[in-house]
């Protein structure tokens, strides 16, 4: 089977495993660990599951459970292999768990409930697991952040910068990490940017990094805060606009829309291209809540302006508003990443891969159909 439809059926369908194949979860392969949101299909509390896989062509995969996928991972001699009911369709790997996962910080916390590896090479922060616009019942629509925090508490709600210097310096320091991705809710004060300046600074000091590799996913950044964000020394930047079709964006992200409109989001793109650079800014979107036209008019402009993007496959998460609806089919989201893909190489954006790659990307599709020749 084609490597990236089948990606896309196992994120669209949802995966188990058998219990002996996830023998050594939690020693010698990665488990989840719930850094952010929750992209299983149903909550596990008390249960390890992986936090992703890998298909023979070096896709990274998402683990995201479902108990009645007709996808399963058995062990097969040493070996894993992906089923689709009874009929096996490759060999999976899933992938090492860090080092720095089993080690704590000088002030005694679990380096594992700081930072967390994403796919094989991206060492994820999230410096405030909580979004303003929960409090309001103004959340948008797809997002399970609270109540994900909430079932799991596998992480610090808050983590202090002097940890983050240090979680940085050791997982990079195992030859794993390539990337930083850096995100936080939705804050509701102006403080986020200085916040982030000092996590960065102590990150450079910990990895002597003059500009670190990587991303950082803010609030939406506008106006002066662009520089500022630049200034923190990170190489990229990103802009969770979410929805590109303006009337679904205001009906699905009542809070975040009432913050920033669709046509702020694009202006600060443009501002954030010209001072990152192109490639090095990024509209994040999810992929499944609108049209194929829409998403498609939304990477054919934010392309168009030099930006890449990155279009998450939605998945219809417990705890979220849509909780038990359905994503378009597997054959809709090939369809569509394919001709997303083809108008980004017609634009000629830079790749932005020493900041983002196909390997931190178990919940995208569209870098694995850019690896496509
Ligand atoms: S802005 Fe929306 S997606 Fe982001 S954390 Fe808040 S509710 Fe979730």
């Amino acid at each position: 089977m084609n490597s990236l439809k089948l990606k896309a059926s196992l994120l669209v369908t949802g995966i188990r495993a058998e219990e002996s194949a996830i023998a050594g979860l939690g020693e010698t392969y990665k488990e989840q660990n719930h850094g952010l949101f929750g992209w299983d299909f149903e909550n596990h509390k008390g249960i390890l599951l992986p936090d992703d896989f890998i298909l023979p062509d070096g896709a990274v995969v998402q683990f995201r459970l479902n108990s009645l996928s007709p996808y399963i991972v058995k062990s097969k001699g040493n070996e894993l292999a992906l089923f689709l009911n009874d009929a096996e369709i490759c060999t999976v790997k899933w992938i090492n768990r860090p080092r720095f996962y089993a080690q704590k910080t000088s002030s005694g916390q679990d380096m594992v409930k700081i930072g967390q590896i994403g796919g094989e090479d991206c060492l994820f922060f999230c410096y405030q697991n909580y979004c303003s616009h929960f409090g309001s019942n103004k959340q948008c629509y797809f997002c399970n952040l609270v109540s994900t925090f909430r079932e799991y508490r596998s992480v610090m709600p808050k983590k202090d910068i002097q940890s983050i210097g240090e979680v940085a310096k050791t997982a990079w320091g195992e030859g794993m990490v390539n990337h930083i991705l850096l995100t936080g809710g939705c804050f509701s004060n102006e403080k986020e940017v200085s916040l982030i300046s000092d996590i960065f600074q102590s990150i450079r000091d910990n990895t002597g990094f003059e500009r670190i590799p990587g991303t950082i996913l803010p609030s939406p950044a506008k106006g002066d805060d662009i520089r500022r964000y630049y200034d923190t020394g990170i190489q990229a930047i990103g802009y969770s606009m979410e929805i590109w079709d303006d009337r679904l964006y205001q009906a699905i992200c009542p809070g975040k829309s009432e913050s920033t409109s669709h046509d702020e989001f694009v202006r600060s793109i443009g501002k954030a291209v010209n001072i990152f650079g192109p490639g090095n800014v990024y509209g994040v979107l999810v992929m499944g809540l609108e049209t194929k036209e829409t998403f498609l008019d939304g990477i054919r402009t934010l392309s168009g302006m030099g930006a890449n993007i990155v279009p998450f496959v939605w998945s219809p998460n417990p705890g979220s508003k849509f909780a038990g609806h359905r994503a378009p089919t597997p054959e809709w989201y090939f369809d569509t990443v394919m001709e997303a893909a083809a108008i980004i190489r017609r634009n000629n954006v830079p790749t932005g891969d020493e900041n983002h790659c196909y390997k931190c990307d178990g919940n995208s599709l569209l870098h694995d159909a850019l690896r496509v020749k």
